[in-house]
């Protein structure tokens, strides 16, 4: 620095304040969140939030908890100062959502604060009203026992804070999102949001998070998400990681990531590897693209976890990671798996029943939510084409297909040129996303055989078939041992049509010998085995069909293998080829 008369100085505490209120005070949304953790944690049973413009205008928290005594009213705005931590060893084994006591005068710091509060096992209550961290004045009040604190005018004296807020539509909703969360995690507490006078939300405090989550999310995609309820079994020298809450079956998905909430020993974190080993888990059953809804409440030894690594809280450090998100994919993907008979599941046969009823295959814009009003912004929802049936948005202009050249390739044009569409792999493209929609949409389609066909497979073969079974069950075949080497087959795909056990049965063997063996690559090997193939001669109506199903695929660039499936000429290639310009 030039100025030769710096010299280094402690800053006043003032100062201090509002330099660190910086780091876990962001927005309207921390204040809130903070605020409802001090209620948590003392205890309260009811939590009511207001808010007015956002969050700038006023912020409030009412709880219903212990209260803070008279004497400590004071010391509660003292930075560092907690009732929840007393030594550094402490921190391993926290139980509550606060320890470092910076919350509240972090708040006070740069807003106009009120706090009045009565704690239980005293007669009198108590108000504190401070302006910028300052004490403005302490008086005695009447109160009920518990804690309401105001805050006002927020961020009054940090205008560069103050300018970098987003919309008032934005910060209302990270304050519903911040409620909302806390009220799935603690479903016994009953929280209620206002914004502008208007009551948001309301939970009803009765412990059941699937009341919450149909109160989060809608009552529609509630119905479409099953419990998850695992512990994973006790070994020696491994935690104890209980995976609890509800996941969506492959109906129900969204078009990102931000129904994915997960909360570690009743905190609401943030984990992008977490949040990919859950959508991990729908590998196969959600197309690509979609996300599913999931709320996920993570119990661990609270030494297992180092929630002390991250300014607001939100993110946390796993002594072995990896057999968290094991854990996670687990517990997800079993109740996937067996969702067709999960018992607890409290709205029982409905979940599969009555959300898509009509339709063949899930809609392209995934289902709107209660809160999605205040997602404004997102802009994912595209409006399907008015009188036609409910499909995917186009991935390719519309086509006009010309004919057939070499039984192989179809010529079609478009807005942008020409196209030479390689008919087997454009084919494998259309049948694999059918099946990975059939999948998604309560499974892929089989017909029972009307004659069961018996097939005799090489050794190598059927030892193939026993390690990948559950491959074939889940494209919906029904396979019995027969004899050594030697199966009965009575139900198959219906994509297979009239083909021969003799003629798929060793392809499908030969696609998934060197896969990687998932659902995925199940149903790539029956695209591949079904799909249309070089030297089939194709009547127009066929062509045409295939043309507009690969126009709405959401990868139509290339076969599930990665061959090609068109060659696009532009008119600017073409002009170029014939030197026009
Ligand atoms: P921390 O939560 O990390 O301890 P805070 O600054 O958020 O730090 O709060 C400081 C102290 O004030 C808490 O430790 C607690 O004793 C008290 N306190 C804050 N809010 C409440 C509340 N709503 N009810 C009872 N006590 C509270
Ligand atoms: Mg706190």
């Amino acid at each position: 620095m030039s100025d030769a008369k710096m010299t280094i100085k402690v800053l006043p505490e003032a100062v201090i304040g509002r330099i660190a209120a910086g780091e876990a005070i962001e927005r309207p949304a921390s204040v809130v969140k903070e605020l409802i953790e001090n209620a948590i944690d003392a205890g309260a049973s009811a939590v009511q939030v207001e808010v007015e413009a956002g969050g700038a205008r006023l912020l409030r928290v009412s709880d219903n908890g212990a209260g803070i005594r008279r004497r400590e009213i004071e010391l509660a705005f003292k930075r560092h100062a907690t009732s929840k931590l007393r030594s550094a060893d402490e921190l391993q084994g926290l139980r509550t959502l606060g320890f470092r006591g910076e919350a509240l005068a972090s708040i006070a710091a740069v807003s106009r604060a009120t706090i009045v509060t009565r704690h239980r096992d005293e007669p009198m209550g108590v108000t504190l009203r401070l302006r910028g961290g300052a004490v403005e004045h302490e008086r005695p009040a009447g109160a009920p026992a518990g804690t309401v604190v105001t805050i006002e005018n927020l961020f009054f004296n940090t205008p560069a804070r103050l300018k970098f807020l987003k919309s008032e539509a934005t910060e209302k909703r990270h304050i519903h999102w911040a409620a909302a969360r806390y009220a799935m995690a603690y479903p016994h507490i009953a929280f209620a949001l206002k914004q502008d006078g208007r009551e948001r939300f309301r939970s009803s405090g009765g412990g059941e998070l699937a009341d919450v989550l149909a109160k989060v999310f809608g009552l529609k995609e509630a119905k479409c998400m099953v419990a998850v309820d695992a512990v994973e079994a006790r070994r020696p020298g491994r935690p104890r990681i209980a995976v609890a809450g509800y996941v969506s079956l492959p109906t129900l998905s969204r078009a990102s990531r931000d129904r994915i909430i997960l909360f570690v020993n009743g905190r609401a974190i943030q984990d992008p590897a977490l949040s990919h080993a859950v959508t991990q888990a729908y590998d196969g059953l959600l197309p690509a693209g979609a996300f599913p809804f999931a709320v996920l409440l993570l119990t661990m030894p609270p030494d297992f976890v180092d929630v002390n690594v991250h300014p607001t809280k939100a993110e946390v450090r796993f002594r072995d990671a990896q057999l968290v998100f094991a854990a996670v994919q687990r517990a997800v993907r079993e109740v996937l798996l067996g969702s067709a008979d999960a018992a607890p599941d409290p709205w029982a046969e409905s979940a599969f029943s009555d959300v898509y009823v009509g339709y063949q295959k899930p809609p392209p814009q995934w289902p709107r939510s209660a809160g999605d009003e205040l997602f404004d912004d997102a802009g994912l929802d595209e409006m399907p084409e008015a009188g036609a049936p409910p499909s995917r948005p186009r991935t390719l202009p519309v086509l006009r297909v010309v004919g057939q050249v070499g039984a192989a390739y179809i010529i079609a044009e478009g807005p942008a040129g020409l196209y030479l569409v390689d008919q087997n792999a454009a084919h494998e493209r259309v049948l694999y996303q059918k099946l990975i929609d059939e999948s998604a949409n309560g499974g892929i389609e089989g017909a029972l055989l009307a004659e069961s066909q018996t097939v005799l497979l090489s050794p190598e073969d059927s030892e193939l078939l026993a390690q990948v079974g559950h491959l074939f069950t889940h494209l919906s075949f029904e396979i019995e041992l027969f004899g050594p080497n030697s199966f009965v087959i009575r139900r198959s795909p219906m994509l297979l049509g009239g083909m021969q056990a003799a003629e798929f049965m060793p392809r499908l063997l030969d696609c998934l010998r060197g896969s990687a063996r998932t659902p995925t690559d199940a149903a790539a090997a029956l695209a591949s085995v079904a799909a249309l193939r070089r030297g089939q001669i194709l009547e127009r109506e066929k062509m045409q069909s295939l043309i507009a199903q690969l126009e709405r695929c959401p990868e139509p660039f290339a076969s599930p293998g990665g061959r090609k499936t068109f060659i696009h000429l532009s008119r600017e290639d073409l002009a170029e080829e014939f030197r026009r310009r």
